[in-house]
């Protein structure tokens, strides 16, 4: 498959990835993990990019697409991948679209993931995420959370409130979402390639968006 999952933070778009690339071995490509990753290993982008990040504010277009570019080429993005938090703005989503023509990669459509705001905060500030990059398991402390405090069931690592997942910094973030990145649904329906599809469990979503592939 080849799509775009849109929607506020805290909608379920990693959780919903991770199901869905089981279902044909599509990549899934998250923008924030990425950057996250070159966050702590300290690279240029990575540097550029963490002030940013944890105002809860978006990084540039300019290093976002040059990012988005090199990840594409990979030669696993060819049997299909899924977008996480990409784009986030009209000008990446024309950008994108010039890409993929590029590299004679065509969409299949783009999800969007409906969820109201009451229910995004709360996810949010329960959320917990596994540090170490190569787990990067979700937990939540009312409704998923490791058996040991603190700690990934997976892998061991920490399993932590990341440093943008304070209410402040959520709120922030979903500020610049209505701003910046909501106006992308009226831009891919007038494209004819919205779905939109109502957040309330990830099964429920997997199961549409598989049964519209
Ligand atoms: P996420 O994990 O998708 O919520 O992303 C975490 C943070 O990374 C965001 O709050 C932004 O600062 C940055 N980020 C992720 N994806 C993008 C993007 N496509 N454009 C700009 N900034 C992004």
């Amino acid at each position: 498959m080849k799509i775009i999952l849109l929607g506020p933070p805290g909608a379920g778009k990693g959780t919903v990835a991770n199901l869905l690339k089981s279902h044909d071995n599509s990549v899934h490509i998250s923008t924030g993990d990425i950057l996250r990753n070159a966050v702590k290993a300290g690279t240029p982008l990575g540097v550029e990019a963490k002030g940013y990040m944890d105002r809860g504010d978006l990084v540039p277009d300019s290093l976002i697409m040059g990012m988005m570019e090199e990840r594409l080429k990979e030669d696993d993005c060819q049997k299909g991948f899924i977008f996480d938090g990409f784009p986030r703005t009209i000008p990446q989503a024309d950008a994108l679209t010039e890409l993929l023509n590029k590299l004679d990669l065509k969409l299949d459509f783009v999800v969007n993931l409906e969820v109201g705001k009451d229910v995004v905060l709360d996810r949010l500030t329960t959320r917990r995420t596994c540090t170490n990059s190569s787990c990067q398991a979700i937990y939540n402390t009312k409704s998923n959370p490791t058996k040991v405090d603190g700690i990934c069931d997976k892998c061991g690592s920490p399993a932590i409130q990341r440093s943008d997942e304070t209410e402040e910094a959520i709120l922030n973030r979903l500020e610049t979402y209505n701003k910046s990145t909501a106006p992308l649904i009226d831009y891919y329906e007038n494209k004819g390639q919205l779905k939109s599809v109502e957040a309330l469990t990830s099964d429920a979503v997997v199961k549409e968006v598989t049964s519209a592939l």
